[in-house]
């Protein structure tokens, strides 16, 4: 065949009218071609990951959630079994074809209470990646009520949209996870006492969201672009999993739990509390006596807590998940083929500055970067390939100076 007579074998297309013209075995195809195939390709590649979906979270009972939260994250089993089962029962309820009968179940929205840096953010986060949704992480900070300077309660959905890269579909069964929820409780006891932008009227506006609503989401965010056509996301399948340190709530628990000891004979009587951890026995009145609405309450149905990390959960955090932070280093040095090592003493040494300067598990990773930094530094260029962290070289790494500059930025 001469060359000019060759041609696109799909759309017929001459060479000369391509822009580029790819021979295979027996046929050729050009640009334009490949283009549009590939956008078929994604298309069939976007609904096979819908039921992908369905697929996958048929598969997983809540003991196989449980396991797979136990593969990222130390301790915290009551949270995780309470997790398990919400997001069990809430994607059963959602590929559950209709009924006839009239029972309807409802959305098991979460309420997670801890202090920060207990891993609420990486509970959510974990869950998401199980389940393969789209994940949107918001801080309640910086919500206000429409109308004032902030952002709105939809603009929530805008990022879980832009976290599905806007596929309706998957945004609409994503996980959105609220932080700080505990920033917009209102901040008196008295309910008539003006109204506060940022507390009560935050809460009611996303109260809507909760329940489950269909919502008008600027695809963009915010007002700064009134030409942009709006996407209507329905809330109903979306599973909302708040979080928030409420700080100073132990005091209602406490007070609660003495009263009911002197209401009710012994059953909780002082030697049977743990004062340590006065966070596992809350209940949903505690929240409201915090100043959160009875209706947000209600519509975060499962509250559960995080226990707070001691020494041995650090200790934990720094080598047993999957991406512990330590088998992060120990394949950053392989790369640069060295061979990296660290001592028990060394571990326990970190652990304990971050207990002794409350750093939490964040500082975990801050304190081991403030260690190796030099290391990391210098071992690529160097002949040395083995490195072997001791004590005695992370207290020398480890100056006051440089744990003081971390309780500065933590
Ligand atoms: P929170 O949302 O409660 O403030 P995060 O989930 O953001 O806390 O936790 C901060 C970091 O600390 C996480 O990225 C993780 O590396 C580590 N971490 C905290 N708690 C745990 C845990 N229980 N198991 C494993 N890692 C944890």
């Amino acid at each position: 065949m001469a060359k000019e007579e060759l041609e696109c074998s799909f759309c017929g297309r001459k060479k000369p009218e391509t822009n580029l013209l790819i021979a295979g075995l027996d046929a050729h195809i050009c640009d334009r071609c490949i283009e549009q195939a590939h956008g078929i390709v994604i298309e069939e590649s976007k609904q096979n990951d819908s039921s992908d979906l369905s697929a996958e979270l048929k598969l997983r009972k809540p003991l196989q959630i449980k396991e797979f939260l136990d593969e990222y994250i130390i301790g915290q089993d009551m949270t995780k079994k309470v997790m398990s089962v919400a997001v069990y029962n809430h994607y059963k309820r959602l590929l559950q074809p209709p009924t006839n009968d009239d029972i309807e179940i409802q959305k098991s929205n979460i309420i997670m209470v801890g202090q920060t840096g207990t891993g609420k953010t990486l509970m959510a986060k974990t869950i998401a990646k199980m389940l393969n949704v789209p994940l949107a992480i918001v801080d309640a900070t910086v919500l206000t009520e429409a109308g004032y300077v902030g952002e709105d309660v939809e603009s929530i959905l805008t990022r879980l949209l832009q976290a599905a890269d806007y596929n309706l579909e998957k945004a609409e069964k994503g996980i959105v996870f609220i932080d700080e929820i505990d920033k917009i409780a209102r901040k008196s006891d008295n309910p008539s006492i003006t109204r506060d932008v940022s507390g009560e009227g935050v809460q009611q506006a996303l109260l809507k969201l909760l329940e489950g609503t269909v919502v008008n989401v600027p695809p963009k965010g915010g007002r700064k672009h009134p030409d942009q056509k709006f996407i209507e996301v329905n809330t109903e399948n979306i599973l909302f999993i708040a979080g928030g340190a409420f700080d100073g709530i132990e005091r209602h628990i406490s007070k609660r739990l003495n009263m009911q000891a002197v209401g009710y004979s012994a059953s909780m009587s002082d030697e049977n509390v743990d004062q340590s951890n006065l966070l596992q026995y809350i209940i949903p009145k505690d929240l409201k006596d915090f100043g959160l609405i009875p209706e947000i309450i209600g519509r975060l149905p499962v509250l559960t807590y995080m226990d707070p990390l001691d020494s041995k959960t650090l200790r934990a955090i720094l080598t047993e998940p999957k991406n512990a932070i330590i088998k992060q280093y120990k394949k950053l040095f392989n790369m640069d083929e060295v061979e990296f090592s660290i001592s028990d003493g060394a571990l326990d040494f970190i652990v304990g500055k971050a207990i002794e300067y409350k750093l939490g598990a964040r500082g975990l990773r801050s304190l081991c970067e403030e260690i190796l930094t030099d290391a990391m530094f210098e071992l690529p260029s160097s002949e040395d390939k083995k490195l072997d962290v001791t004590q005695a070289y992370a207290e020398e790494k480890l100056t006051k100076t440089t744990i003081k500059k971390l309780k500065a930025v933590s």
